[in-house]
């Protein structure tokens, strides 16, 4: 008998990690299958990050926090923002959670209503409708195909807005596509949302510093929209700390304080000794971000130039973010034996266990055409797996 309540009987679970899962469980029995399904930093924690969080266990830091983190934590992303984004926010428009993913759905959870639209444009992060949905919202894809470099325009964004709209979600650079919007992408999107004063625009910029086209840029750099962007960001990518369950929102008061009012009674304050090491992040040595930076503008390079050498992939080259998105839809209709390939999810599960190379197809990423592979891993990963994968789609007839 299935007991759960309604809402989640509505929610997807997370195409990424079950991916992951499945990969793992391969793995654990001896199939030497190459994870590309998860998007996370093959690199360990910088040492100076994992020495503050030490330091933060021998001085017992022990106990909760305040709910938003530690006002010395707070104080050093309002220094990040204003230094790196040229962007200024006091300690109380900051709030601190439990990873970025976190972040974003207590900011959906703080202004959506039940019947609000939440205008997503695709392809999209696979958590964005579904965090929607929970909040009794209504996700409004806008769709943006391999032609348009997966960026939606202006006009796009226009065509969905309606009286219900109550949110945007923007993520550059993004995942599933590595596309970035260039300021005057975002400066078209920020005339439109000037004129439409009840929409909030939730900018996860969660990849900032995997970016191959020089400076990030917020779409909270336009004056006539900052006071309604909430930027959602922290240190899982840049610093290699998925693990340690560290994000932030920074925005208008009003929402921050709904977040931190939710986070009261659902979570309290993130992990003490993380918020340390994330403190340790922001305020220490930088080097790290771009020594990581570089090797993953390596490797993008690399599986780029492999996967345009595969018949049948269309593959654009990716300006940030460690994922590649290629265009699959031409084996669509094809088969290996039993394997037959009618969606992109059919040709993840192809790849998994023919190919033994995890992916994501991207039915969930609302772009039924491609999949995703994570490039966060080593040179000879990805050669490998790039080889599998040709090996294994040359079979399908
Ligand atoms: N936003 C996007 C676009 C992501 O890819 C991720 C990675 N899971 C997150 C947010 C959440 O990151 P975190 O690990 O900090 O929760
Ligand atoms: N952001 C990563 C991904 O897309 C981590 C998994 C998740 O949180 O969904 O693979």
């Amino acid at each position: 008998m299935n007991q759960l309540s309604d809402r989640l009987n509505r929610l997807s679970p997370s195409a990424t990690l079950l991916m992951s899962q499945k990969s793992n469980e391969l793995k654990a029995q001896g199939i030497d299958v190459i994870n590309l399904s998860v998007g996370e930093p093959d690199f360990n924690t910088p040492d100076h990050i994992k020495a503050a969080a030490i330091k933060a266990v021998e001085d017992n830091y022990s106990r909760y926090s305040p709910v938003p983190g530690y006002p010395a934590l707070r104080q050093a992303i309002v220094e990040k923002l204003k230094k790196e984004n040229g962007l200024e926010y006091t300690p109380a428009q900051i709030s601190c959670a439990n990873g970025a993913k976190q972040s974003v759905c207590n900011a959906v959870m703080a202004i959506v209503n039940e019947g609000d639209e939440v205008i997503i444009p695709a392809p999209y992060w696979v958590s964005y409708p579904e965090m929607v949905k929970l909040a009794d919202g209504t996700p409004v894809i806008v769709p943006a195909g391999i032609e348009q470099d997966f960026k939606i325009t202006p006009k796009q964004l226009e065509a969905a807005i309606t009286p219900k709209t109550r949110a945007l979600i923007l993520c550059s650079p993004s995942n599933p596509t590595g596309s970035v919007y260039s300021k005057e992408e975002l400066k078209g999107l920020a005339e439109v949302l000037a004129k439409h004063e009840r929409i909030i625009i939730l900018a996860d910029e969660i990849y900032e510093h995997i970016n191959y086209v020089g400076k990030h840029e917020s779409i909270a750099q336009f004056a006539e929209i900052k006071d309604r962007v909430v930027i959602i960001n922290g240190v899982s990518k840049a610093y290699a700390m998925t693990g340690w369950r560290i994000g932030f929102i920074a925005g208008p008061e009003w929402i921050v304080k709904g977040c931190n009012k939710l986070q009261g009674q659902y979570t309290s304050g993130p992990c003490s000794v993380s918020q340390k090491a994330a403190e340790a992040a922001y305020a220490g040595p930088q080097e790290c971000v771009e020594e990581m930076r570089q090797a993953f503008e390596r490797r993008k390079n690399l599986i780029v130039k492999l996967a345009r050498e595969i018949p049948g992939l269309e593959v654009n080259d990716p300006q940030g973010a460690f994922y590649l998105f290629p265009k699959c839809s031409s084996f669509f209709g094809k088969k290996d034996g039993d394997h037959v390939i009618n969606t992109a999810t059919d040709l993840a599960m192809y790849l998994l266990e023919v190919g033994h190379v995890a992916t994501v197809g991207g039915d969930d990423f609302g772009s039924p055409e491609c999949f995703r592979m994570s490039y966060a891993t080593s040179d000879e990963n990805i050669i490998e797996a790039m080889k599998r994968i040709k090996e294994a789609l040359s079979h399908l007839k």
